[in-house]
């Protein structure tokens, strides 16, 4: 069951990516899609949720003492959010550049982020920063069987075996 979450295979790193409750109301999940797919990363696990409290706090457990902290449960459990594990090449640090800074006025242009969000407390979307960080992350989000195993034929274009 642990080897759905992570694995040591080259090309075979996944990750944690969340549209929040922004993203989705904004109807920007396709476009967020979007771009990991056209990346070459594969999509092995997908859903909607409502977050409860209970899964937030432990998700965002090292932000509990800061001064947002109440706020962002609030716009975190105000609406559906998309969950989705991605697959690929260093897809962790990868798809952290392609979300871009937290802070979205210091995001730049050509990421999520800096394309489509203005302020810190409405920045579109969540991607786990380390690999301590996605492993723990998929295993809080996901069920072992809600990841799949799949082999993309474009793999072997994508990305060399190494
Ligand atoms: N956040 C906020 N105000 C802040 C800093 C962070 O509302 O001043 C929120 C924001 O949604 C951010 C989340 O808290 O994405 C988690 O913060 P973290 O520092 O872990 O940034 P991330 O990993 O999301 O870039």
């Amino acid at each position: 069951a642990h080897t759905s979450f992570s694995s040591q295979a080259p090309g075979k790193e996944r990750t944690l990516i969340v549209v929040k409750p922004d993203g989705v109301q904004r109807r920007l999940v396709g476009r967020i899609i979007q771009r990991f797919e056209q990346r070459g990363f594969k999509m092995v696990g997908l859903k909607m949720l409502q977050v409860s409290e209970d899964l937030l706090s432990n998700h965002y457990r090292q932000l509990r003492m800061k001064p947002f902290y109440s706020d962002l449960v609030q716009y975190m459990t105000s609406g559906p959010v998309v969950v989705m594990a991605w697959e690929g090449h260093q897809v962790i640090q990868s798809s952290r550049n392609m979300v871009g800074q937290t802070n979205p006025a210091e995001a730049q242009a050509g990421t999520v982020r800096g394309d489509f969000s203005l302020h810190v407390s409405r920045n579109v979307v969540h991607a786990s920063d380390s690999p301590e960080g996605a492993l723990r992350e998929l295993q809080l989000w996901f069920r072992g069987q809600e990841l799949l195993d799949w082999e993309c034929i474009d793999e072997s274009i994508t990305c060399e075996d190494d």
